[in-house]
């Protein structure tokens, strides 16, 4: 028996960079992964990590350089092709700061290819820091295993978000009742939305019902919360998928 077992082994550390990849590449760490890696993972010149770019799949590359501040990977081979997610986009009313990260986290795991918020009248969050929900998504497609990021569109009213769907189908998430979820969603490029914690005011409820595409969806006899509801609908979306 080996003093030291390689039995559990250790899982590698997976970061997204934004150098594009590709085999014998070097890439430069930037200084927050450089720590990460080395003083809290304890990783050093000679250890494996996997890294992705969000286009070109996933990447295993090597510590060739291990300073306080600064590191880099030399890229040996590509572990995993780019994968192909559905054409669904998140839509949804932004809520409580820490209600709309976990959603942001949790839509990334489930492999949403876009977030867009969608200012309605009673959007509690008037503010949307769409850095923040980016850096969020990356956490999360590092420690899920994506091979791409979903795309966080800046802020838009629903007048203008209902008028630029381009032909998707429209899943609207309606409390009021709808088609049960299980027998109305099909896959396909679709937008699902989730309304405020106040919900959609009647008129807004009317225009998104008048939509071209739209159907409204019902997600069960209860009211959740607005970050249940969009998680409830695109795990079941992604189920279909
Ligand atoms: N203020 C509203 C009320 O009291 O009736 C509730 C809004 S709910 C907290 C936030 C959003 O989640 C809704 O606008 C809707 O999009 C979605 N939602 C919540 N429960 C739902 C359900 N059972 N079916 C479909 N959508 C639901």
């Amino acid at each position: 028996m080996p003093a030291t077992p390689a039995w559990p082994p250790r899982s590698l550390p997976r970061l997204f960079v934004r150098t594009p990849l590709s085999d014998d590449a070097a890439v430069a760490l930037d200084p927050g992964q450089a720590h990460y890696l080395g003083q809290v993972m304890r990783r050093a010149v000679g250890d494996e990590l996997l890294l992705f770019d969000g286009t070109s799949g996933e990447w295993l590359g090597r510590i060739d350089v291990a300073e306080r501040k600064r590191m880099s990977v030399r890229i040996e081979r590509r572990t995993r092709a780019a994968e192909t997610l559905p054409d669904l986009i998140l839509a949804f009313a932004p809520v409580k700061r820490a209600q709309t990260d976990w959603l942001v986290e949790k839509a990334t795991e489930l492999g949403v290819a876009r977030l867009q918020p969608v200012m309605t009248r009673r959007t509690n969050s008037e503010r949307v820091r769409i850095e923040r929900l980016e850096a969020i998504a990356i956490e999360a497609a590092e420690q899920c295993g994506r091979t791409t990021l979903p795309a966080i569109a800046a802020p838009l009213a629903l007048e203008p978000f209902l008028g630029g769907l381009g032909g998707r189908r429209l899943y609207f998430a309606d409390e009021q009742g709808g088609e049960p979820v299980t027998s109305t969603l099909a896959p396909g490029p679709a937008a699902i939305l989730i309304g405020p914690e106040g919900g959609f005011a009647e008129e807004e409820r009317a225009a998104i019902r008048a939509a071209p595409g739209a159907v409204a969806i019902s997600l069960g006899p209860r009211i959740l919360r607005a970050e249940t509801a969009a998680l409830a609908a695109l795990t079941a979306y992604m189920a279909l998928a």
